[in-house]
């Protein structure tokens, strides 16, 4: 990394952190020559995949719409942000090597994330993306996961 002020090449990081997002890491450089000290930001990567909805109808895929459709399913349930941004961190692991996926199939997959995390943000998320209506939905969703 090239100090922005001097453009010496040899530039030390003095300090790393998370950010608050838990999405990218903070370093802050300092130069070896003018000691000029400067931030750059590392961030995730984001992939390229196009997402088929119904109708035929694609858009790009959105982490952060995703992420606030599984944080929706988590409110006020024990699960931090950390624990959500490592599901979709392993999902998008996962789909690198795709270019599209259907939304369906991105549903099903952070369904069985969400089961092996909390049974209550499984069946908000189900209950949402499923679409069910009635009481009588969520009881024979829920039965029919009993038996299995
Ligand atoms: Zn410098």
């Amino acid at each position: 990394m090239y100090c922005v002020v001097c453009w010496n090449q040899d530039t030390k990081v003095i300090d790393s952190r998370v950010s608050d997002d838990w999405k990218a890491i903070r370093r802050r450089r300092e130069c070896e020559n003018c000691h000029n000290r400067f931030t750059t930001f590392e961030k995730i990567e984001v992939i390229n995949l196009v997402v088929e909805k119904s109708g035929n109808r694609k858009e790009r895929y959105n982490r952060e719409k995703l992420e606030d459709s599984i944080l929706k399913a988590v409110n006020k349930r024990k699960i931090s942000v950390m624990a959500i941004n490592s599901v979709l961190g392993q999902l998008e692991l996962k789909w690198t090597h795709k270019s599209e996926i259907s939304s369906k199939e991105i549903w099903r997959e952070v369904m069985n994330a969400l089961l092996a995390l909390d049974e209550v943000a499984y069946i908000r998320y189900a209950s949402v993306h499923l679409n069910f209506e009635t009481a009588k939905d969520f009881i024979d969703f829920i039965q029919e996961k009993i038996k299995k």
